[in-house]
């Protein structure tokens, strides 16, 4: 279809600012009480979520791949009634070279359809020259009805005052109010550059690290000059590369290969842990409970790695009640190897000796018999039943101190 000339048609109604922000998925919460800040300086402001790849998919189906971190945001905010003396402007209209018609309207329903639509672009009530405008200013007078249009030249000389000037610095006002030094679609907070991650995701993960290598906390790490759990998870979950070590490699799928078998476990458990720590704030206020539930889903490395090793030692205490005590092996001390019973592995931790890996290990007896030695290599698993054989060494409090262990696990049993 032609269309005649002069006479352009609305393709777009606009009521004032519109614009994306890319938000990072852990700083939604932020951003959302940005916009609950601004409402009042600019009412009507609304930020409405157009686009989450997350969207029906948890984030262990990105797994090993961290899940994609931007959502995105629609902010419109209307353009406040602007009053200059007895006039208040109503709407601007423009018109792009496309003959685009764009309106911006202080309150819906004052400019009508027709207005735009027969809006004559080469008129202009202040001074009368009839030529081509790329901007139309609707105002109403105290004392008069209707609109006068005025073109932006003229504007400043009818009203006093410079009126796009002050429209563009509602504009930026805007901007500055959504301003942020790093852009919300950083992840902000804790240190390291996988922060961000939802608990879904890395919990699991560092559960079952936890699980085989134990827990160091930064604090010790920093104290013993060694590794903290978070940063080897960092390690574990960064994207594989061609020059990783074999075992890191070993690691890596061992645990994604788990958490994809273990998933359904580990969410609940994830999310009954989750439900206690909030019933436990609920009870009583501690500052420590209130941060941990309020990041709970988007957690750091360092807090998933607690929260993963809290889970554990609690799990471990449950065991272990009703279940007897710990106790030393009831043999003396002694250099010859001997028979020393069946165990169960209960603990085991990888640690640094003067010859390379080693590993801790922890196992009990039926009766509460409890044994520890170390080992170079882990192939037993916590859980497992095994007879064993080594020295007496040394009796510690409640445990015995085994060396020169040989465990030998028992097939498809139980222990005796
Ligand atoms: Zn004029």
């Amino acid at each position: 279809m032609k269309r005649a000339k002069n006479k352009p048609t609305l393709q777009e109604a606009d009521a004032g600012l519109e614009t994306e922000i890319h938000v990072n998925r852990y700083r939604r919460g932020g951003f959302l009480s940005r916009v609950k800040e601004l409402e009042p300086k600019f009412p009507g402001l609304k930020a409405v979520l157009t686009h989450d790849p997350m969207e029906g998919k948890t984030a262990l189906d990105f797994a090993p791949d961290p899940p994609p971190s931007t959502v995105v945001y629609a902010v419109t905010a209307p353009y406040p009634e602007y009053k200059v003396g007895p006039f208040t402007l109503k709407a601007v209209l423009t018109m792009d070279a496309a003959e685009k018609k764009s309106l911006w309207v202080a309150e819906e329903g004052l400019v009508t359809r027709e207005l735009i639509e027969e809006a004559d672009f080469l008129r202009c009530d202040h001074c009368s020259t009839r030529r081509r405008r790329k901007k139309l200013f609707f105002f109403t007078h105290e004392e008069e009805e209707g609109f006068t249009q005025v073109g932006s030249t003229c504007c400043k000389d009818y009203v006093g005052v410079d009126v796009e000037r002050e429209l563009r610095k509602f504009g930026r006002e805007l901007e500055i109010g959504f301003a942020d030094d790093d852009g919300w679609d950083a992840p902000r907070g804790g240190p390291g550059k996988v922060n961000g991650l939802d608990a879904e995701f890395i919990v699991p993960i560092a559960f079952l690290y936890v699980e085989r290598h134990g827990y160091t906390s930064k604090k010790i790490a920093r104290e013993k000059d060694t590794a903290s759990t978070a940063d080897c998870l960092e390690v574990i979950i960064a994207r594989p590369h061609p020059d990783d070590d074999p075992e890191l490699e070993a690691e890596r799928d061992r645990i994604f290969g788990a958490v994809h078998k273990r998933k359904e476990e580990l969410l609940e458990t994830l999310a009954a842990y989750a439900g206690e720590q909030r019933e436990r704030l609920e009870k009583k206020w501690s500052e420590f409970l209130f941060n941990l539930c309020e990041n709970f889903e988007y957690t750091t490395l360092g807090f998933a790695a607690f929260i993963a090793s809290d889970i554990i030692k609690k799990r471990t205490k449950a065991n272990g009640n009703g279940k007897p005590k710990s106790k030393c092996l009831d043999l003396p001390l002694s250099t010859k190897m001997a028979d020393l019973g069946t165990f169960e592995l209960t603990f085991l931790r990888e640690e640094e000796s003067d010859w390379g890996a080693c590993y801790f290990h922890v196992a009990k007896a039926k009766d509460g018999t409890t044994v520890m030695f170390r080992r170079s290599v882990p192939d037993l698993d916590v859980g497992e039943v095994f007879t064993l054989r080594g020295k007496v060494k040394k009796h510690l409090k409640d445990a015995t101190v085994i060396g020169y262990p040989k465990p030998k696990p028992v097939k498809n049993g139980k222990g005796k």
